[in-house]
């Protein structure tokens, strides 16, 4: 356990515990999409953004492949966070309703945003032990919340994770179910949230839109 949210990131950029997702990682930065082909990308794994003082912390699943593993930072650079900041923003948790690189002036209020699993997987499908690995520094970086009062987790792969760190933490027990708008009422004070995630798949179907996910994102600010 790291007490320091520097040391911990500087941590996970250096980790290659997960063969797999090394070999991927290093296809992805061979492979750069044609748009993106004079980038260097990053191709590490990320680490978490925002205000580690915050109350709200968003959990994705893992950077996306030409999102943050070309940019650097979580939930940037593609699609899914191009909706999430448009949400984010109308509902009053971030400055800007882009998120495209680095350097683009992005602050959260009051929230911290990660992912789970901090390197991309094939087809964005971890596999359990990859995330049981990655699980060190994610667990870390909850530990790190002091003033945690909100968990959204977006997606059912967050929401596990969520699950199993709380299981082991507050013996955490019952029937706690994924679903989007569903809270649940930790014994520790902590509200754990399922929203469904701000992919373009679950945006073009239909299953979540811009009112549905402003309308929680503004619910959980009031908790
Ligand atoms: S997924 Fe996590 S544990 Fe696996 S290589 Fe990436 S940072 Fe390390």
């Amino acid at each position: 356990m790291n007490n320091n949210i520097s040391q911990l990131n500087n941590k996970i950029i250096k980790c290659r515990s997960c063969d797999r997702l090394v070999v991927f990682r290093k296809k992805i930065i061979t492979n750069k999409r044609k748009q993106y082909i004079k980038e260097k990308y990053w191709g590490k794994p990320i680490t978490g953004f925002g205000d580690i003082s915050g109350k709200i912390l968003f959990v994705g699943l893992a950077p996306a492949a030409h999102g943050g593993t070309r940019t650097g930072r979580v939930f940037t650079g593609d699609r899914s966070s191009d909706f999430l900041y448009k949400c984010l923003f109308k509902a009053g948790i971030s400055n800007q309703i882009n998120s495209d690189h680095v350097n683009d002036g992005l602050e959260l209020k009051n929230a911290y945003i990660t992912a789970a699993l901090k390197c991309v997987p094939p087809e964005d499908k971890p596999m359990k032990i990859e995330l049981e690995k990655c699980s060190k520094f994610f667990n870390n970086e909850i530990e790190l919340l002091k003033n945690l009062k909100v968990i959204v987790c977006l997606g059912k792969i967050a929401f596990d994770a969520c699950k199993t760190f709380y299981k082991k933490k507050i013996n955490l027990v019952g029937n706690i179910q994924f679903g989007h708008g569903k809270v649940y009422n930790l014994t520790n004070g902590i509200k754990l949230v399922g929203c469904y995630h701000p992919s373009p798949r679950n945006v073009n179907t239909g299953r979540i839109n811009e009112i549905k996910m402003i309308r929680l994102f503004q619910k959980i600010k009031k908790f």
